[in-house]
């Protein structure tokens, strides 16, 4: 069944560590052997398993955060450097749209055509990219979000975590910035959506109240579930389904399930049916399964290590369907949750 994943940090994981998407996970891996850092030697996505994974299309981030204390690959010494960075990751995507590779989506008709293209011929329909940006770091002023849109972005994360330019994110607490306004008005003027992952609660309530245009959340989990401030309460879920948002739900262990410990020995059981139980929370609070969906997070910093065990690659997300059939969901509620409901967003969205 075709797939819209609404966050892979693609181009970060090909710019900023070095791996050739194009070979399969288990070659990437390989080419890793002797790198013992983090997720390393453990990746779950590649071009290769995605298409096995009938990944059609995605949210292709842009990622790099102005954090001059920051001590990690993403964090720049300031906002100017951070642009350049993000301009490099999206320089990875342009030129695999020169190859063919992919297709930037910057309107829904894009979007409609290239799901047409894989319903045709799957082995070789061009991936579908609309490009977002994790946390607005690299848009320097506010109105160079203009230059930005040119270039195809059309879905904008405030902020990452920590404080950043905009807005605060996890982590961290306050609200938005009065660049932070002054950039959601622009966003709004210009036609970007807006993704609350990541915002900090105040920053959260504060972008909702000043945006008045189309909200998704591309990778988050329920705090009702698994507690801590990176999971939505069910307040904001409920606000987030009245804007008639969608939520992806987020395949990286410790958000899944509660106690799960980044770098631990030991930790408990998370399985695809675990995360299946935050998606299945928000259609009960919605009464339907139009809200949910999937943003895997899969390539987010992280590797098998962190990621469900009956999850090897992100071709085995098609694994979820099963799943959602055994708890009732209806062919049709799956197929939304896989595609339909993203489509739909996206049809209004950048109409
Ligand atoms: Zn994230």
């Amino acid at each position: 069944m075709l797939l819209i994943d609404a966050h892979l940090d693609l181009a970060w994981n090909a710019v900023n560590w070095n791996r050739d998407l194009r070979r399969p996970v288990s070659e990437i891996r390989l080419a890793e052997a002797g790198m013992n850092e983090k997720g390393r030697q453990a990746g779950t996505v590649a071009f290769p398993e995605m298409r096995r994974g009938e990944v059609a299309v995605a949210l292709a981030t842009v990622l790099a955060r102005s954090n001059p204390r920051g001590q990690t690959i993403l964090d720049f010494r300031n906002q100017e450097i951070a642009y350049a960075s993000a301009q490099g990751q999206l320089a990875y995507y342009r030129v695999l749209e020169s190859l063919g590779t992919i297709r930037l989506l910057r309107d829904a008709a894009a979007m409609d055509a290239c799901l047409a293209g894989w319903g045709a011929d799957p082995a070789a329909a061009p991936f579908g990219f609309i490009l977002s940006m994790e946390g607005a770091d690299p848009i320097v002023w506010p109105g160079q979000a203009r230059e930005w849109w040119d270039a195809g972005l059309r879905v904008v994360g405030l902020a990452h975590y920590g404080p950043g330019a905009y807005a605060h994110g996890t982590a961290s607490e306050g609200g938005l910035t009065a660049q932070g306004r002054e950039l959601l008005a622009l966003m709004h003027e210009l036609g970007m959506v807006l993704d609350v992952t990541h915002l900090a609660d105040e920053s959260f309530f504060e972008a909702l109240d000043r945006f008045p245009g189309p909200v998704l959340a591309s990778h988050n989990m329920c705090r009702a579930i698994t507690p801590g401030v990176r999971q939505f309460s069910d307040e904001q879920i409920r606000l987030l389904i009245e804007r008639d948002a969608v939520i992806g739900a987020a395949f990286d262990a410790w958000m899944v399930v509660p106690g799960w410990e980044r770098g631990a020995d030991v930790n408990p059981p998370c399985f695809l049916r675990h995360a299946v139980d935050h998606i299945d929370h928000i259609c009960q609070l919605a009464g339907s399964a139009r809200h949910c969906a999937i943003g895997s997070d899969l390539d987010g910093g992280f590797g098998a290590e962190q990621t469900p065990r009956d999850l090897d690659t992100i071709a085995d997300l098609q694994n979820l369907a099963p799943i959602l059939r055994e708890r009732g969901y209806s062919p049709e509620d799956i197929e939304g949750i896989f595609h339909g409901n993203w489509r739909r967003f996206f049809r209004r969205a950048l109409a």
